[in-house]
Order: structure tokens, then sequence, then C-alpha cells
């Protein structure tokens, strides 16, 4: 790839003209990282068609329309007092006479929509018509005089925004990329030309149809994700069977494991046992281990990780143990130091919270080979962080980290063997086409005495009735998890609506906390410590999805998950997992909308039957419908782009005979391993 392209791709979203640091922050947390290409890659989900219209009678409820309409009247907001308030409603009429209400709810921009919508005058006025009541408008998109009406796009791409964006900065930013684009290209190739020009053409949809799986630049970008992932794997499992990469077998020097199974407080279960054994196995031979464990939330992964780390000790090799966040890292960290000081091994933990002093001893200790065990997050492959001998590379939540930051950690160690922990089953149908180099090993069994989860749903209507039920609970010790999802697009309202929640919610339990995207990062992990913490005076906490999947709270036996019919299967039993952690009964109630599909409903009503991960993986695979599903980046599948497991079946098998048939990758399909982050396999 020429250097110019690499560069651009490579260029921080915080340098785009009216981006910076905090919102490019926020663009990473959705689209998974923060470069140009990352956005590039981040494709939209649906398409808008704004067609105008002027009786509002036409319209549809939910729909969104576009409309002129003339500005009758203004009734200002007001706030009272314990933080509600009354939103700002602008009486305007349609061509045909009929009544609609524009409403705003932040109070505090008055003088600004009066300006904006002046009494007596004609605007058109795009955004969704309300399902409730008289026509009103929340928040509308776009307000524009009408010699300007075509400034409303007639065809508008949504991206999948999540917390803390709006579709206009979104679009904001892919105009930019899109205007630099052409000049970086200029002179490169015709197989990158037409790749680039398939990715503006999913930014810039003309129709519908544009953003089907089957749409003519869809498959094309599918076809070449799915021919860099079967290359980069062909690859890999060429190298490893190569005779030329087999490794010398660490002798062991130290004898621990009995001390480790002193220091068990229980026994294994039968599935644990038999993964372990896997993992031994594979450390005892000449081509470095690369095995997957896949197990449910709560089967016990963790403990089989510490197993392999304490024998990786016994040879005096040292162990790195990489979580997606720092809370989750001082979980690990919590688990795992108590176990290794009885065992008398050195564990250390290491994230970006280190600094001076404190962090340069951590590396001293790391570069002695003192410290055998190292948990932390992306801290742990800095460039000056030097291990004395890196054995062994764990990866927690491994689809959270692209193949280049886990061959990043390996790289810091010679023949470094590599675990992954993934808590979402992936079905077997697609197991071999997506971890085609690993070794895969399942817990398939959780720890005995653990009761099953009650699922329930219950309609919104009847959210009341939770009340008493809780404060019961809670009365006993229990802690509850309340979810709000932000799902709306506008995001400003959604926010409002988590707002109130919270505060109702407090009148009933006042320690109650609240976390969401808009806050601060610091803030919102001392919150969550503060929830998890045992003696916390914070039964409850309100939060927004960003709530971390794997964070453990022993003593929460209640999650709560308001609009559940807006996320993937696979999310919904993720954050179902963050309770039944202990041997209390668990409740997992599942709040739904009163325009739930029949769909909806039924995906509800798989989850309450089982709580079988393998088996909603399958029905998650079968249900997921066209809509982009909250939490489906997040829950475990590996990162597609562009491919869709029902749709693109037949391409899997073309690209992955295509990479097999291929002796040594060219440039091109390099750069494609590179675009798609499978590059580092290989080093290319
Ligand atoms: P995972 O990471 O797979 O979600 P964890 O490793 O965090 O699960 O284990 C969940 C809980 O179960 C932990 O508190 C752990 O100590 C406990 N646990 C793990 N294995 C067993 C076992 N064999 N018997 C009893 N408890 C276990
Ligand atoms: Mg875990």
């Amino acid at each position: 790839m020429k250097k110019e392209l690499f560069d651009f791709l490579n260029t921080d979203l915080q340098f785009i003209k009216g981006v910076g640091p905090i919102l490019a922050g926020r663009f990473a947390d959705v689209i998974g990282g923060q470069r140009i290409l990352d956005f590039m890659l981040h494709r939209p989900s649906y398409i808008r068609a704004r067609d105008i219209i002027d009786n509002i009678q036409d319209a549809t409820p939910g729909d969104v329309i576009t409309i002129p309409l003339l500005i009758k009247s203004h009734r200002p907001g007001a706030r009272f007092n314990r933080g509600r308030h009354r939103p700002s409603q602008i009486t305007c009429a349609d061509k045909m006479g009929n009544t609609v209400i524009i409403q705003f709810f932040n109070s505090n921009f008055l003088e600004y929509w009066l300006k904006k919508l002046p009494i007596g005058q004609w605007r058109i006025i795009s955004g969704k018509l309300e399902k409730t009541g008289r026509p009103t408008i929340n928040h509308p998109e776009f307000i524009e005089e009408l010699q300007n009406a075509d400034k409303i796009p007639a065809i508008q791409a949504v991206y999948p925004a999540g917390e803390g964006l709006t579709q206009k900065q979104f679009s904001n930013i892919r105009d930019q990329i899109f205007a630099g684009l052409p000049q970086r290209l200029a002179g490169a190739d015709e197989r990158t030309v037409e790749f680039f020009d398939a990715i503006r053409h999913i930014h810039f949809p003309t129709s519908a149809d544009d953003l089907n799986p089957n749409a003519i630049y869809m498959a094309k970008l599918a076809y070449c994700e799915l021919f860099a992932q079967q290359s980069a794997i062909a690859i890999s499992r060429r190298k490893r069977t190569d005779e030329r990469n087999q490794r010398d077998i660490r002798p062991v020097k130290y004898s621990l494991m009995d001390k480790f199974w002193d220091a068990l407080p229980f026994k294994l279960t039968g599935a644990q046992q038999r993964t372990l054994d896997e993992i031994f196995d594979d450390l005892a031979r000449p081509v470095p281990m690369m095995r997957l464990v896949q197990g449910d939330v709560g089967s016990g992964k963790t403990i089989v990780a510490l197993a392999a780390a304490i024998k990786m000790a016994e040879t005096g090799a040292q162990t790195a143990l990489l979580a997606p966040t720092d809370t989750l890292a001082g979980q690990h960290y919590a688990k795992l130091k108590p176990m290794c000081d009885k065992i008398g091994v050195v564990c250390e933990m290491l994230t970006g919270r280190d600094k001076g002093a404190t962090r340069r001893e951590k590396l001293i200790s790391l570069r002695s080979g003192r410290t055998r065990v190292i948990v932390g997050t992306h801290a742990l492959f800095s460039d000056d962080v030097v291990y004395k001998d890196l054995g062994l590379v764990i990866i927690d939540e491994q689809h959270r980290f692209g193949v280049s930051q886990r061959e990043a950690l390996r790289n810091k160690g010679k023949d470094t063997d590599l675990l992954a922990l993934s808590a979402t089953p992936i079905p077997r149908t697609l197991s071999m086409t997506i971890y085609g180099d690993m070794d895969v090993s399942v817990i398939n069994e959780k720890p005995a005495g653990r009761l099953p989860i009650t699922t329930t749903k219950l309609p919104l209507a009847r959210i009341g009735d939770l009340i008493p039920r809780i404060s019961a609970q809670i009365n006993n010790g229990a802690k509850v998890f309340w979810i709000c999802p932000l799902v709306a697009e506008s995001e400003e309202l959604d926010l409002t609506a988590v707002q109130s929640r919270y505060d109702d919610l407090k009148k009933y339990f006042p320690g109650a906390g609240l976390v969401h995207g808009q806050m601060d990062k610091r803030q919102r992990d001392d919150v969550m410590e503060k929830f998890a913490a045992t003696n916390s005076d914070m039964p409850l906490l309100v939060a927004t999805t960003v709530v971390e999947v794997g964070i453990d709270v022993p003593a929460a036996t209640i999650i709560v998950i308001e609009n559940a019919e807006r996320f993937g299967l696979a999310a919904l039993h993720q954050l179902r997992g963050r309770v039944g952690r202990g041997n209390q009964q668990s409740y997992c109630i599942l709040i739904y909308g009163k325009n739930i599909s029949e769909d909806g409903l039924k995906r509800l009503g798989a989850l309450c039957e089982t709580d079988d991960g393998f088996v909603i993986a399958e029905q998650d695979l079968i249900m997921r419908g066209t809509g982009e599903l909250l939490g489906t980046r997040q829950s475990g599948w590996i990162r597609y782009y562009f491919v869709d497991y029902r749709e693109h079946r037949d391409l899997f098998k073309l690209a992955a005979r295509a990479a097999r048939d291929a002796d040594t990758p060219d440039q091109w399909t390099r750069d494609l391993m590179y675009i798609f982050d499978r590059g580092e396999v290989i080093g290319a």
C-alpha cells in the first residue's frame, strides 16, 4: 500500500475538523477503533428516505417525516424541582391546517428555537413522528427555510451510533474523510481503487437496496473481508505446521502444581479438568499453543487460566493476562493475587493508571523475571515493557482485541503459547471457518450447586409490580443491575429517559447509583467499583450498556433489562450472566415496550426457556433480523464488518478455496489483511 494512503487510513479521528480527543474517544467505543480506517469499516445499518409530505395525516406514527409547517405559537419549557422538566412546545400547522407539535426537552435553548422557528413563518421540518397522542415531533433533525429544502438529504445513511454520538457527527466525519480520499488514492493500483470505491458507495447509498447483504458493493466487500480472514488463517496454519518453527520445550525447574491444588478452594468440574488436560498437553508440544477456551459466563474460565499460568511458572517463564478494561483487569488481579501468594508466585498488575515510580518498579520486576504473572490492559504491550521470558499470553474476552494486538503481546516473548478465553460460544457450524487456526476447548458445565437464573419477561406497563419484589430482595442483601439502553436516534431524549428512570428509582432506593456513556470514564469506574464493593450502601445500579460485560458482583442477584427487544440474544445472555454468580437464586427480568414485534417476543421467549449459551448462539444466528440489534459487536461474535452469516455462506466457501490455493500472499492480499486487522498473524 502506498505510504500516503497508509498514513491517511491510520490518521486519528481526533484530528478531523470538529472532532477532538473526547469525541474521538466516544467514536472509538462505538466503532472499535479511532482511526479513519475504523470509521470506513463502520457501515451504516440502514437508509432513511426523506420524502416531503404536505399532510400530516399521510404519515404513520414512528415514520421519519419531512413536512413544511407554519409556526403558530410557543410555550416555553420549565424546570421544576427534583430535576423534572416540562418540554418547550411549538405549535404549528401543516398545509391542510392540521396541528403538529414540535417539542424540545432541553428548555435552556428557548431563545435559540424562537429564532429558528419564528411565529408566523413557514419552515420545513424533518424528524420522527411520535407514536403517542397528538402528532408530535421531538427534537427535529432538520429545520430549514423553504427555499433551502434541498439541504435536507432525500436519502440518508443511518449509522449504528451508540452512546454520546449523533448522526450529524457521523455525517460530518464521513464527508471530510471521503473528500480527502481521492487525493491519497492517486496512482494506487486498480484493485485498491475499486475497493475504496465500494467503501464509498456503502457510506453514500443512493437507494434502500444498497445496504442489502447481496447488493453488489456489499457482496464485494464481504468477499474481500472473508478472503483476508481465510488468507490469514491459511498462512497461520501453514506456519504452525512448518517444522522450522518448532521450538525447544521449556524444562520444568520448580514444582508448584501441588501447591496450586492445595490452595484451590473447590474441585474442578469435569469440563474444567478436561480443558486443563488439553492445555497441559499443548504446553508440552514442540509447536506453540494456540487454544481458545469457550465457556459460558460463570463456567469458571479464570481458574483454568490461572492453572495454566502456574504450570508455566514451573519452567520459570512468565505469563501475561490481558483484559480489555482496567475494571476487568482489577477483578482478575483480585482473584489471582491471593492464590499466587499462597503458591509463592509473584503476581502484579499493570494498567494505564500506573505512572512514575510505581510503574518503573513494576517494569524492573518484569524485566528481571521476578514477576511471574502479570495482569493488565493494553499497557502490557507498550514499547517500554520488557519481559525476561514471556512464555504464555492469556487473553480474556478475546474478541475485544484485534489479532494485531494479540500478536504484539505474543511477540514480546519467544515461542510464546497463546490461550484465548471467550464467553460467547460460537455455533459449531461456524467455529471451523472462524477459528480455523486455533484449537478449541469447550467448558460446557457449570460448577455444582449453581442455580439456574430465573428469566421472565414483563411489559413496560407493569414495571410498577417490580418495585416491591426488588425492595424485598434488597432488604435481604441483594444487589440489582438496572439496564436502560440508549436506543433512540435522539441521544438527548434518551438520556432524559434514563435520568428520569434513575430519579424514580432513587425515591425507592436512595443509595442508587447511575453510570452512562457521557460520564467521564474515571467517574464511571468509581461508581461501578462502589457498586461492586462488598460493604457498599449502593444496592442498585442504573446503567446504560456501558456497564462492563465482564464485571463480577457476586452479590448481584437481579438484573432488570429495559427495552430488551432491542438487544441481540447473545448480548442479552451476556448481560444476564452478570447475575447468578454466587449460590443464591438469581433473576433476570426482560422489560419490553408495547411496539415489540412477534419476532421480538419469540426471541425473549427463547431466552426465558434456556440458559445454555450454545443453544442461544445457534438461535441467535437463525433469528437475528437484518436490523441492527444492540450489543452484536460487543457480544463475542467475531467482528465482521460486511459479512452476513446467513446470506454469505457461498462466499465463505469461495474465499476459503481461493486462500488455500494461493501459495504466498501478494501485496494486495497483505493490504487486505491489514485493512481487516488480520495482517499481523504473519507479520505482513
Ligand atoms: P467465567 O470467567 O468463566 O465467567 P469465573 O472464572 O469468573 O467464570 O468463575 C465464576 C465463579 O465461579 C468464580 O467466583 C469462581 O471462583 C467460581 N468457580 C469456578 N470454578 C468453580 C468450581 N469448579 N467449583 C465452584 N466454584 C467455581
Ligand atoms: Mg471471566
